[in-house]
């Protein structure tokens, strides 16, 4: 209702490509690969031919160095899609951004162009099974030992666990300090004493392999160190409104397709001679998610504005994310409700986006931790 100004029609342009890649290669397989708790690994090279990876990575390294947009038609089109196991906007725009901005000229060689071909899958690996919020209790070390780090721990809930090649490792350097102590390193999944655990069994996003990882003895090399020593949490302040952004975008977008479905199942579906859509109860809930839904738009495209000008702080980052879930999750709810017993069934695309949309909550950061984020600000 309220036109969107923030893409001109190079964006539209991506946008139906990226639009139509997803519907031919990954809509009609994605019930497989929820029974296979992973994507196929050929999504990503296919994605990488295609520019959809890393879009906004330099020339200099083979990206196309397009502005942030096109990553937001990216992490939109597959929210639309309810294509929930593609990992791609983490890879993109959590994993190739940290190599970029803290890794040496050397690390940036060997991984961006790997990471924007899909010849190699990105991962990052903060959480472990005792710290996920508080990630100054981190246990994972990292010690130095003359050419390498010796890495030793485990993590947990990581997204593209399976699949990933390397993998951003939060651990201690000075195990004695707390985020003071954290550090970054780039591990390769193919490393000694590197080793992929479980596929995790999730409540939705079933065709995405979050996953266990562990790590003993493992030997990574000095120069694979991200930036410097001691310095991880700082970067990780620094990154964190992107990710946040980016779960956002997921939400609204989300949000804005289950009421595009409901809208279409109420009008259908016939209960007392007429159809759904014809009560009281249904035109007012949807008129209020749609307002509901708006504002989320409004305030999500101002922040992607901001962002774009190099401007996204912190607090508003987790303003943000904490506000656009809680949406997103409210729509879902309100929409499974006016689909009957049908929104229930797995085979309604409304039910998967139910279960999906709960997560949204918790990773990248809890609300309560966001909300934690904005009250110091205040
Ligand atoms: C599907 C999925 C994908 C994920 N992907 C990744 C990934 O790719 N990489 C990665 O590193 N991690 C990932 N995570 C982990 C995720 O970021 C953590 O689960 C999250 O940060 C919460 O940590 P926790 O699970 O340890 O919960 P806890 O920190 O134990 O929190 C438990 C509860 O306590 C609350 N709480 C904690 N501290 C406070 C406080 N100070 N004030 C108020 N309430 C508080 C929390 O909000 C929560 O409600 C993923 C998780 C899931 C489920």
């Amino acid at each position: 209702m309220i036109p969107r100004t923030l893409f001109d029609s190079d964006h539209e342009a991506f946008r139906d490509v990226v639009k139509k890649f997803l519907e031919q290669e990954a809509v009609p397989y994605h019930e497989q690969w929820e029974k296979d708790g992973q994507i196929d690994r050929n999504l990503w090279k296919k994605a990488g031919e295609l520019g959809m990876l890393c879009p906004t990575m330099p020339e200099e390294y083979g990206g196309t160095g397009c502005d942030f947009r096109y990553s937001a038609i990216v992490i939109e089109e597959i929210a639309n899609s309810g294509c929930s196991g593609i990992g791609f906007p983490l890879h993109s725009d959590i994993v190739a951004p940290y190599i970029l901005h803290y890794g040496s000229e050397e690390l940036k060689q060997k991984y961006i162009p790997k990471l924007i071909s899909g010849e190699m899958v990105g991962a990052i690996a903060m959480t472990e099974p005792g710290a996920g919020s508080d990630l100054q209790g981190v246990k994972t070390t990292a010690i130095d030992k003359g050419d390498h780090y010796l890495l030793n721990g485990s993590k947990t809930f990581i997204t593209n666990g399976q699949l990933a090649d390397v993998v951003i490792v939060v651990a201690k350097t000075d195990p004695a300090e707390g985020a003071k102590g954290t550090s970054l390193l780039v591990v390769e999944a193919n490393s000694d004493g590197f080793e992929k655990g479980q596929n995790l069994d999730k409540v939705g996003m079933k065709a995405q392999d979050t996953s266990e990882l562990f790590f003993q003895d493992v030997k990574v090399p000095k120069e694979n160190l991200l930036g410097g020593e001691g310095q991880g949490f700082f970067y990780l302040m620094q990154e964190l409104p992107q990710e946040r952004l980016l779960v956002g975008l997921t939400a609204v977008a989300a949000a804005e397709t289950a009421i595009k479905w409901t809208k279409e199942y109420v009008k259908e579906r016939k209960a007392f001679g007429k159809p759904v859509m014809t009560f009281q109860n249904t035109r007012f809930k949807l008129a209020e998610l749609t307002a509901d839904t708006l504002a989320g738009r409004c305030f999500l495209d101002r922040c992607l504005e901001l962002h774009l000008e190099g401007k996204l702080d912190v607090p508003t980052a987790a303003a943000l994310k904490q506000w656009t879930t809680d949406l997103q999750c409210k729509v879902m709810d309100e929409c499974m409700q006016l689909f009957g017993g049908y929104g229930y069934m797995w085979e309604y695309p409304i039910a998967r986006a139910w279960a999906d949309s709960r997560v949204q909550k918790i990773y990248a950061g809890t609300n309560e931790i966001m909300k934690e984020i904005v009250a110091r600000s205040l």
